[in-house]
């Protein structure tokens, strides 16, 4: 549907050459973070001055003005989103807007004290990253020792009635001996984990080739213990789903190995202000402080910048990009 605002632009919704509708945006609301995980920044990372970042004002602006393009689910992430100080604000003025899905991806350091707010907010879908149930390996991959209230933050969580996942990131011989015990996590606590590959993604592109545990060898793993059964996903989604006979919902998020870039729905905002047409592209427009006429034109450039095969590997870091 067209909608005309009152500069007359017509607002129709974002769809390429392929027919892949944009309908998903990330919105990375910085590139700090609390946490130093081995596979995503180096231990020495430098961020960008705050004065760097878009302000909330643009923030909700720039996703006003793409919901009335066609987007419907806004997720915030970073670096780590709950860590920048005008959070709460972000998300009490996102949650005007009419789209399906709210949503935040966060390492739950910070989460638990977060969650009354979040509650009164539209915010209704939470995932949290967690790569080991043992204290030790968690926070040696994180290097926090933050894992105690890692977990508390995912039992509030679910307690309070997030839809909440778990994404794990799966590494050889770091965290590969864990998958069924995750499974069993799940099967125990309901909440959905979901299995990632590795991806070639600037810090982790060194180690990539020898700790990339691809999807099969995730279902291999999982099968000798239990039975999987397909479960429904939508045609853009990112990850391959199952479920256990005895409730557990798992998801393989293959980028590597089976990439969804044929099917892929999504835009990033960079906290900086640059709009980027996929995870693994560095360049794209910078939106922040254009008009709506600039901007529809930088939509289309856009658009024609989505690649449809997957790039091989991509020089920034994660938290630079919004993972
Ligand atoms: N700080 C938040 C967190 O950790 O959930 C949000 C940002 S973090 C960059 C988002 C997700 O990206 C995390 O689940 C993390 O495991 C994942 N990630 C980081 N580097 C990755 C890589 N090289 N390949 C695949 N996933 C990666
Ligand atoms: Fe921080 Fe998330 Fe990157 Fe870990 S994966 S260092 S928590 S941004």
């Amino acid at each position: 549907m067209e909608i005309k605002t009152t500069q007359q632009i017509i607002r129709k919704p974002l769809i390429d050459k392929y027919g892949r509708k944009v309908r998903k945006l990330r919105v990375s609301l910085l590139e700090d973070c609390n946490f130093r995980c081995t596979y995503c920044m180096p231990l020495d990372a430098t961020f960008p001055h705050h004065s760097k970042r878009i302000s909330p004002d643009e923030i909700v602006r720039l996703c006003t003005i793409l919901v009335d393009y066609g987007v419907s689910e806004i997720r915030l992430t970073g670096g780590e989103p709950t860590i920048r100080p005008e959070f709460k604000e972000i998300v009490t003025r996102l949650s005007d807007l009419p789209v399906s899905k709210l949503a935040l991806t966060t390492n739950g350091s910070r989460l638990q004290r977060l969650l009354p707010f979040l509650k009164s907010s539209n915010l209704t879908s939470i995932n949290i990253s967690l790569d080991s149930l043992k204290a030790d390996r968690f926070n040696q991959i994180t290097n926090t020792t933050f894992f105690d209230k890692v977990i508390e933050a995912i039992d509030a969580t679910v307690s309070a009635g997030f839809q909440t996942k778990l994404n794990v990131l799966v590494m050889r011989g770091f965290n590969d001996d864990e998958i069924l015990d995750f499974v069993d996590f799940s099967e125990r606590t309901g909440v959905e984990v979901r299995f990632m590959e590795l991806m070639r993604i600037g810090h982790a592109c060194h180690d990539q080739d020898d700790q990339l545990v691809s999807a099969d060898e995730m279902l291999d793993i999982i099968s000798t213990r239990y039975e999987l059964e397909d479960r429904d996903a939508a045609p853009d989604s990112t990850s391959i789903n199952f479920k256990t006979k005895s409730g557990a919902s798992i998801g393989i998020i293959a980028s590597e190995t089976k990439p969804f870039c044929g099917g892929c729905s999504r835009w990033r905002l960079t906290s900086s202000g640059q709009l980027r047409p996929c995870l693994m592209k560095t360049d794209g427009h910078q939106i922040a402080g254009k008009n709506d006429e600039e901007l529809a034109h930088l939509f289309e450039a856009t658009l024609k910048m989505k690649p449809i095969g997957r790039i091989f590997e991509v020089p920034q870091n994660m938290n630079e990009i919004g993972g």
